[in-house]
This record gives C-alpha cells, sequence and structure tokens, in this order.
C-alpha cells in the first residue's frame, strides 16, 4: 500500500494536516532544513485513540514539529491516521486543562479557582476517607478508558473498592467479546485478529472503515481491496465502505440478526458448510439446523428489506470463497439490546464457513507471553461489585449504567465518590439526564483529564493529566501474530502545572495510606524493573519504540497445530450450554425492534476520519478538517420535507429533547428512515472555545436505551427524531 492509497482509503480529509503547522513549527523546520537547528526524534506510542499506534515524534529546539508512524509498531507501520497526525493539536491546544481546579460554586456552575496539587490531592484524600469512613470503600467508582486505567484502577482497588465502569465495554465492545467468546471461548482482541489482507471475500456489519480509522485495520483493508476482494456491506447508510463495494445491503435497521439466520439457513440447507471443520471442532450443529430451518431468505426479505436473491446470491460468494471469508464482528457493537446474541450469529457464520482460524479469516494470537510481575495483592472488596441487572456475562469491565443508578438510588448501596478518568462520560453514557441525576447525588466527584470536557466540568475537582507527549505510561503489550512490548515516554516535558497520571495516582495513594501498592519513585524506575524482568533491553525500548518477539508458530489451524477452543465444552458452541443454564436462547433467535413511525427517522450514528469522539472535536488541527457534525437525510424524503442541503435544522426526539442546530446533509447515501450523524458533537463546556455548541450532539438525542440482558450493553440505536427547519444560522 503506497501513502496514496492509504489517503485516498480514508477520503481526502488527512491530506490537509500536512499544510496545517502553525506558523513558528514552519519556522523551526526551516531552520532545521538550513541546518540551524537540530530534530530529534522521540518514539512512543498515541493515545488520540486507542489502537495505541507506534509514533516517531520529531523535535525541534523542546518543540513538537511533526508525529509520524513508528516502522516498528504493527498497528501504524510506518503511517498515522489522520488524527494520529494531529497530535501535537492536543498538545498546544490552548484550552488545555493548566492547573488543578477545586469548584467555588454549585456543581456543574462552572466556577473554579485554581489551586496547588498540594491542595487539590489533601482534599480528595480527604473527601474520600471521609465516604470510606461512612460509607465503605466501595461507595467510591472509578469510571474510565485508555492508559489512565493503568494508574487508577490499581489504586481503586487498593482503596477496596470493586466498582469500576468502562464505557469501552458497555457502550461499546461488551456484547462483541462477549458473543465471540461463548462461542469460540475467546474474543478477537484489539486490535482485532482479522486476516483480511488475505481475505477474498469481507464481509462489514456497520463497520465504515475509512471514516472508523484503526490505522492498521484501514490499511489491511486497502491492501485487501488492491488486491480484488470482494466486500460485502451491510450498511443502512452508503459508507465509504460501501462505496468500494461489490454488494451493498442497505439493510432495515435492527433486522441484521433475521439477515444473519438467513444466510446460516442457506448455508446449512444448501450443504456449503464446511463438513470436516464442524465435524472435527463444533458442536450443537444439529439443534443449530433445526433452530434456523424456518429462517429462508424470502422471510429474511420482508424484515430487512434485501431480496431474497440478493440474500442467496451473498451467501453462496462467501461460500464459495470460503475460508478465506473475514466476517468483521464489528467494535461498537451495542445497538438494540440484542446485541450478544448478534454477535453469536456472525460468530455461528465464521463457524460454518470454517474461517475461525484460517488463512483470509482470522488468525491466532501468539501464545508467546511475558513472565508475571508479582505485586502485592490487593484486598478482597467486602462487597459484590455493583451489576443492577444480575447480568451474568458483565465480566471485569463492569457495567456503567449500573453504577448509575445505584448512584441515584442507594441500591443494593450507596454510592458516593466517582473518580472519572480518560472518558467523558457525559457523551459516553446514553441518557445524560440521568447521568446528570448521578452526578447530583454524590458527595464527590474528580476529574482526571487533560481536556475541560462536560465531565470535567461537572468536577468537584479537576486534577489536569499531561498529554500522553509529555508522560510515561504502563508498557503497551500487542499480541497479534507476535509478542510486542511498547514504550510510552515523555516527548517533551509536560506544559503549565499538568502531572502525569502515575504521579496523580502515586501521590493520592501517598495520602490515602496506600503507598505500598506504589512502590517505586517514578513509573520509569517501575518500567525498568519490568523490562529487567522481562529479558527487555530498557535502553533499546527507548530508541526503537516498540520490540518484536518473533514467534515461529502457525497463527491459523494446520495439522500440527489444532485448534483449542476454551469454551465448557472445548469446542465451538453453535449451541450455546451455557447460554440456556442462564436461561437465554442457545441458539440466537430473531426478534422485531420498533420501526419510525411515520414522519419519525431512526437516529443512527457513527465516526469520522479525524475525529475520536468528543475528545477530538476541540483539538486545533482536527477541529479545523471539520469543525461541526451534519445529519445526513435521504434527498427524496428531504425533497418532500423542502429540507434544503447545507441549512440547519433541528432535531426533535420521542421524547422531545431538542438538538442544537445541525446541518443538514441531503443524500441519496441513506436510506429514507434514518438519520446519521457523527457521534460526540456539541459539547456543553464553554472552556473548549473551538468546539463549545459545535454541531448537534447525538447522545443528547439518545435518551432511550435497550439493555442487553447477557452482558448489559446498552443499545443505543433505538432513538427517533423527527427534523424541524431551522431558521437561518448565523
Ligand atoms: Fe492514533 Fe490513529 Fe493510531 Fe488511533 S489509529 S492510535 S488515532 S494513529
Amino acid at each position: 500500500i503506497t501513502r496514496r492509497s492509504f489517503l485516498k482509503i480514508s477520503g481526502a480529509t488527512t491530506v490537509g494536516l500536512s499544510v496545517a503547522a502553525t506558523l513558528p513549527d514552519k519556522f523551526l523546520l526551516w531552520a532545521e532544513e538550513q541546518g540551524m537547528l537540530k530534530a530529534t526524534y522521540v518514539p512512543t506510542f498515541c493515545e488520540i485513540c486507542f489502537w495505541k499506534c507506534g509514533v516517531m515524534a520529531k523535535v525541534i529546539n523542546g518543540r513538537v514539529v511533526k508525529l509520524e508512524g513508528n516502522p516498528n509498531h504493527p498497528g501504524a507501520r510506518g503511517k498515522l491516521c489522520g488524527r494520529g497526525n494531529g497530535g501535537a493539536g492536543l498538545l498546544y491546544d490552548p484550552d488545555r486543562l493548566k492547573t488543578p481546579l477545586i469548584s467555588s460554586g454549585a456543581r456543574g456552575e462552572g466556577k473554579y479557582k485554581k489551586a496547588s496539587w498540594d491542595e487539590a490531592l489533601n482534599l480528595v484524600a480527604e473527601k474520600l476517607t471521609r465516604i470510606k469512613q461512612q460509607y465503605g470503600p466501595e461507595a467510591v467508582a472509578l469510571f474510565t478508558h485508555g492508559t489512565p486505567t493503568d494508574h487508577f484502577l490499581p489504586l481503586l482497588s487498593a482503596f477496596g473498592s470493586p466498582n469500576v465502569g468502562m464505557p469501552s465495554f458497555a457502550q461499546c465492545r461488551g456484547p462483541r467479546d462477549v458473543g465471540l467468546e461463548l462461542t469460540f471461548g475467546e474474543s478477537i482482541g484489539s486490535p482485532e485478529r482479522l486476516d483480511m489482507v488475505n481475505s477474498k471475500v469481507v464481509v462489514l456489519f456497520g463497520s465504515h472503515l475509512g471514516e472508523n480509522m484503526h490505522n492498521s485495520q484501514v490499511q489491511d483493508y486497502a491492501e485487501a481491496v488492491g488486491k480484488g476482494a470482494k466486500f460485502i456491506v451491510v450498511d443502512p447508510r452508503f459508507s465509504i465502505a460501501a462505496g468500494k463495494a461489490h454488494t451493498w445491503l442497505p439493510i432495515r435497521p435492527a433486522t441484521n440478526i433475521a439477515l444473519l439466520l438467513a444466510w446460516i439457513n442457506i448455508i446449512i440447507r444448501d450443504g456449503l458448510y464446511d463438513k470436516e471443520y464442524i465435524g472435527a471442532y463444533a458442536n450443537g450443529f444439529g439443534e443449530l439446523a433445526e433452530a434456523v430451518r424456518d429462517c429462508t431468505p424470502e422471510w429474511a426479505e420482508k424484515e430487512t428489506e434485501i431480496p431474497a436473491a440478493t440474500i442467496l446470491e451473498t451467501a453462496s460468494l462467501m461460500a464459495k470463497n470460503a475460508p478465506a471469508v473475514c466476517i468483521h464482528p464489528g467494535r461498537h457493537a451495542t445497538w438494540y439490546g440484542d446485541d450478544v446474541q448478534r454477535t453469536r450469529c456472525i460468530a455461528i457464520l465464521m463457524a460454518l464457513l470454517g474461517t475461525w482460524g484460517r488463512p483470509g479469516g482470522t488468525f491466532f494470537a501468539t501464545t508467546a507471553s511475558f513472565p508475571k510481575m508479582e505485586s502485592k495483592p490487593f484486598p478482597e472488596p467486602s462487597r459484590e461489585p455493583l451489576n443492577g441487572g444480575g447480568y451474568p456475562f458483565a465480566g471485569g469491565e463492569g457495567v456503567t449504567q449500573a453504577i448509575r443508578t445505584s448512584t441515584i438510588n442507594g441500591k443494593p448501596y450507596p454510592i458516593k465518590g466517582w473518580f472519572v478518568s480518560g472518558t467523558n462520560l457525559m457523551k459516553a453514557i446514553p441518557n445524560e439526564k440521568e447521568t446528570l441525576e448521578a452526578i447530583k447525588k454524590l458527595d464527590l466527584l474528580v476529574a482526571v483529564d487533560v481536556m475541560p470536557f462536560d465531565t470535567a466540568m461537572l468536577a468537584d475537582v479537576i486534577l489536569p493529566e499531561c498529554t500522553y507527549l509529555e508522560r510515561y505510561d504502563a508498557l503497551a503489550v500487542g499480541k497479534g501474530k507476535s509478542l510486542t512490548v511498547s514504550l510510552r515516554q515523555p516527548v517533551v516535558e509536560p506544559m503549565y502545572e499538568s502531572k502525569p497520571g502515575w504521579w496523580i495516582a502515586k501521590e493520592l495513594a501517598k495520602r490515602l495510606g496506600l503507598d505500598e501498592y506504589f512502590p517505586w519513585a517514578t513509573y520509569e524506575e517501575k518500567i525498568k524493573a519490568q523490562c529487567a524482568h522481562w529479558g527487555i533491553n530498557f535502553e533499546e525500548l527507548k530508541k526503537a519504540g516498540t520490540i518484536t518477539i518473533p514467534d515461529t508458530a502457525a497463527p491459523y489451524i494446520t495439522a500440527e497445530t489444532p485448534p483449542k477452543f476454551k469454551t465448557a465444552s472445548g469446542k465451538i458452541e453453535l449451541y450455546s450450554n451455557e447460554l440456556k443454564e442462564k436461561g437465554f436462547d442457545p441458539v440466537p433467535r430473531y426478534t422485531q425492534h420498533p420501526q419510525p413511525a411515520s414522519g419519525e427517522f431512526r437516529l443512527i450514528y457513527g465516526r469520522n476520519a479525524v475525529h475520536t469522539f468528543s475528545r477530538t472535536t476541540n483539538n486545533p488541527e482536527l477541529h479545523e478538517l471539520y469543525p461541526e457534525n451534519e445529519v445526513w437525510v435521504n434527498a427524496p424524503r428531504a425533497r418532500e420535507m423542502g429540507l434544503v442541503n447545507g441549512t440547519y435544522v433541528t432535531l426533535v426526539n420521542q421524547d422531545g429533547v431538542r438538538s442544537n442546530p445541525i446541518k443538514v446533509k441531503v443524500t441519496e447515501r441513506i436510506r429514507k428512515d434514518c438519520a446519521y450523524m457523527v457521534h460526540g458533537f456539541s459539547t456543553s463546556s464553554t472552556s473548549l472555545k473551538k468546539a463549545f455548541n459545535k454541531g448537534a450532539d447525538d447522545q443528547g438525542l439518545i435518551t432511550r436505551y435497550e439493555v442487553d440482558p447477557i452482558c448489559g450493553g446498552t443499545g443505543m440505536r433505538v432513538n427517533f427524531v423527527r427534523i424541524e427547519k431551522e431558521a437561518p444560522h448565523a
């Protein structure tokens, strides 16, 4: 893949970054060219999203002038996506949090006084201690995302609370991971272990690669397109990926399970499945065949609005090319509340086609690993973690909204303190009103963040973390075809009075009498010890950024390397006894979901190539490229409603919640029953001067959600909007 084709696949938006350098940067680069200044390259890894791409930061005169992909890093392969290129925009964003802040008004009023670190940390420690004494340690919950988790989760565990909530599970990939684990005994990892580059057919369910810019996956995607792989794209919207597809299936939303069951039916009915693979590795084929007997393409056509002939044709295309068929199980999987079962359907289809662990399908992670480091065991929490619905497959990442509910009603026990790091909860969890209601009940809300995002601006104490370019974080261990270890290290000194997360956690631990859990003076010391334990040369890692431990084992099933499935039966579970025992359908079943009433649109949302949720919307470089979102409306419907492309409209959801004015994009590229917008816009934080009030907030319109009873994931594509014309926008 050339740089040109990589850019092409991602749309033209990334190109602008190369000219977005600020004047001082241009001067520094000119001075370097003239030999007046010398540049250094410091390796680290990116945190603009969670792909953790290796970065080479070019520094001249103490200023980061350019970020490039680290050729040693498997997620980057010498390239960064548009967002990663714009990482210095975060570093030099003038709106960054600069000092610790303590609220000097009512919560949410936005009044703060500057504080010293001692003042702020002492106050947090004092309030946490008071909550612990009055209600027990479990009355404090941590909400977290990304690398800050490596610092604040140990702090929470040492404190004695089991209550952690990661939106990356209940609002994102939780149902996907659980569906795959129930079927194959393991999930697919991050980056997903998809063998797209060797695929002949790739199937995408709403995964809008090219708009969703997970770096190496988009590189694989571009390579697969270049090599002539046929793409089947299932999406109500004609995405960039759909534009490169062999077949676009504009499915009626909420009917994916019907399509999948019909494909499964055809593949079994017509004997197109991999008999040897199923015979050797799978359980429950008979029960599956029986359960899908009536799921004919004609039946599915009525549900999905995809012609039966197309369903048949696409099933046959997959079967003919199996096992080199890559079915992407998605990442953000919380759609309709039956999302574990939708993933189970995808997994079953993978199994029938024999693609799991086969070239062109998925590959296995290396079995190489680093020896565990011994550390002081955390105290056993005296209460069970909150799991409001009793979701049996919720897992260790917690159920965010269950913690929120307990905060509101105090049951089964009170939650009085929230510690929020690396996530803008207001824009991450559905139903902002409920989140605000919970926040009102707290004795303490602490936010650790780089930027004054919506949630931080509701906090009693704000602790300014420095950016990923200014700090050490935990070593990133990657398990793809090889084992890799990557270092995040400071590229420049922390600006203002911001501090690294590890320092904040350690200082709090000291004040809480928990410093024995943080038995190192600096994070560099901790990492050095870890490297020594793992047999890695720290100085070499500092220079290379990423070290790869080669693995000679085949990443696919071979006669010498038969697969091991960590399920209860040791086989692929087409029929899940585990689900049956817990009262769920052992084989996925289709149920109808409500569809929009006349005059309504289903609200769907997604990603843009230069933004990661709300966290990049104020980044000066990325904001310039895509300052506000727009709402896609089907052209004939727009004409009927008299909507004019580029004018502003207001979206009003089924509960009467009104959006900010948002530009309408009139397009043939979306079904008539859907309205689509990019997620994460319209911050209410006035401190974010560029992003404040720009575009419309999809999360604000997501007042309803359907909770998956299996794992607690919140299905969020269950909201409907009406569109009202706006007066001309200034
Ligand atoms: Fe950074 Fe882009 Fe990689 Fe995400 S995919 S880590 S934003 S370079």
